[in-house]
C-alpha cells in the first residue's frame, strides 16, 4: 500500500533527495488555499521540522477561518507584499502554475532558491519544460496531502497526531469526505491511519463543515433559487453577483452549492460563477461524468482536475457567462 523508494520515478527520487539535503524551507499555498494545500503544509511543515530544518509556510491569502484547527501546525504567514524570507528551497503545494501563488509569483520567480512542486494536477503545460527544478507529482493522488503523507514514510518520519489531523484535513477537503470519484483504497487506508494515529473524525467534521455564519443558509437559498438548466438538464449554472454580498451575507464556502446541484440526477457539470471584484469574475467547475471540466477551464485561462477546475476571467459577469455556458453546452457529445 505504501510506496518504497523502489516505487518512485527517478523525479521524485530526486525531489525527495532535495528534501532531505537541503537546510531551510518556504512551504507556499495557492492563493485562497484550500483544505488540501493547508493541510499538505501543515503536514509537511512538521515532516522537515522533526528533520531539523527551518520552514516558513506562506501564503498569498490567509487560510480560510474553518480551519484554524490546523494553525497550531502553522503558523501560516500571509505574504506581506515585501518580503519572502530567504530559503533554500521554495515548495509549491497543490498546484503548478506559478501564477497561482498570486500576489506570491513574482517574488517566488526573482527568488534564488531551488523550485520544487508537491502537485496532484495535471501538467497545465505538459508539452513545456517545466519551470520548476524537482517535482513530486502523482495525479492519480486523491490529495496532495496524501503526498506529502507519502514523502514522510520515505523519509522515516511516523505521523504524530497534529500531523494527522493536517494529512486528514487534506483527504477529507479534496474527497468530499470520501465521496468523490478520487476516493481509492490508498485513501481510506490513509484516513485509517490517520484516526490510528489519533485523528477523530467527527471532531475535523465539525470544525470544518459545522461552523458556519448564521447567514450562510440565506445566502445558500437565495444563491440556488438562480440556478438554471442548459444542455437538457445536463448543464446547471449559478451565478453570485457582487451586489449581491451586500446585504445578503458572502457565501463562505462554494463546495456545498455544487454538492447541491451536482445531486440533481440529469446534471453531469455545474458551473458556479461568482464575481470577485467588478470585473473579474471566478469560476469553480464541478463534473460527475466523464465531462473534462479541466478542458473547459482551461479554454478561460484556468485549470485543475478532469472533475473539478476552476479559472478567473475578466468580464462582466453577464458577458463571461453568456461566453462560459456556449463554450460549456459545445463540449457535451450530441446525443
Ligand atoms: P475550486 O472550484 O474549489 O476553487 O477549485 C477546484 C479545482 O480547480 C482545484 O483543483 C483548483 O486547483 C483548480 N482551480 C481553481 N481555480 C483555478 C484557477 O484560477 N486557475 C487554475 N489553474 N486552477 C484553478
Ligand atoms: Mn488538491
Amino acid at each position: 500500500m505504501h510506496p518504497s523508494s523502489t516505487d518512485l520515478t527517478d523525479a521524485q527520487r530526486s525531489a525527495l533527495e532535495l528534501l532531505r539535503s537541503a537546510d531551510s524551507f518556504l512551504l507556499i499555498g495557492h492563493e485562497r488555499p484550500d483544505g488540501d494545500c493547508v493541510g499538505a503544509q501543515g503536514a509537511l511543515a512538521q515532516v522537515l521540522r522533526s528533520l531539523g530544518k527551518e520552514v516558513v509556510i506562506l501564503n498569498p491569502d490567509p487560510p480560510a477561518g474553518h480551519f484554524e484547527y490546523l494553525l497550531s501546525e502553522g503558523p501560516y504567514t500571509v505574504f506581506d507584499g515585501a518580503n519572502v524570507p530567504a530559503h533554500d528551497v521554495c515548495v509549491l503545494l497543490d498546484f503548478n502554475v506559478l501564477s497561482r501563488a498570486g500576489k506570491l509569483a513574482d517574488s517566488l520567480a526573482a527568488a534564488p532558491s531551488k523550485k520544487m512542486v508537491i502537485d496532484h494536477h495535471p501538467p497545465a503545460e505538459p508539452d513545456e519544460d517545466p519551470w520548476w527544478d524537482e517535482a513530486f507529482v502523482d495525479v492519480s493522488a486523491s490529495a496532495t496531502g496524501i503526498l506529502v503523507y507519502r514523502i514522510a514514510r520515505l523519509l522515516g518520519v511516523e505521523a504524530d497526531v497534529q500531523m494527522a489531523r493536517a494529512v486528514f484535513t487534506s483527504l477529507v477537503t479534496d474527497t468530499g469526505w470520501f465521496r468523490y470519484s478520487n476516493t481509492d483504497a490508498e485513501t481510506l487506508h490513509t484516513a485509517a491511519e490517520m484516526i490510528a494515529a489519533g485523528v477523530v473524525p467527527n471532531d475535523l467534521f465539525d470544525a470544518i463543515y459545522q461552523q458556519t455564519g448564521a447567514g450562510e443558509p440565506h445566502a445558500i437559498g437565495a444563491l440556488l433559487s438562480r440556478t438554471e438548466y442548459f444542455a437538457g438538464g445536463r448543464l446547471a449554472v449559478v451565478d453570485l453577483p457582487l451586489e449581491r454580498v451586500d446585504g445578503v451575507p458572502a457565501l463562505e464556502d462554494g463546495d456545498p452549492v455544487l454538492d447541491i446541484l451536482r445531486a440533481v440526477g440529469t446534471v453531469e457539470v455545474v458551473l458556479f460563477l461568482r464575481v470577485r471584484e467588478p470585473g473579474v469574475c471566478k469560476l469553480s467547475a464541478r463534473s460527475k461524468s466523464d465531462y473534462d471540466v479541466n478542458a473547459l477551464a482551461k479554454k478561460f485561462g484556468g485549470g485543475g482536475h478532469a472533475k473539478a477546475a476552476g479559472a478567473t476571467i475578466r468580464g462582466s459577469l453577464a458577458d463571461v457567462r453568456a461566453r462560459l455556458i456556449e463554450a460549456a453546452v459545445s463540449g457535451f457529445p450530441a446525443r
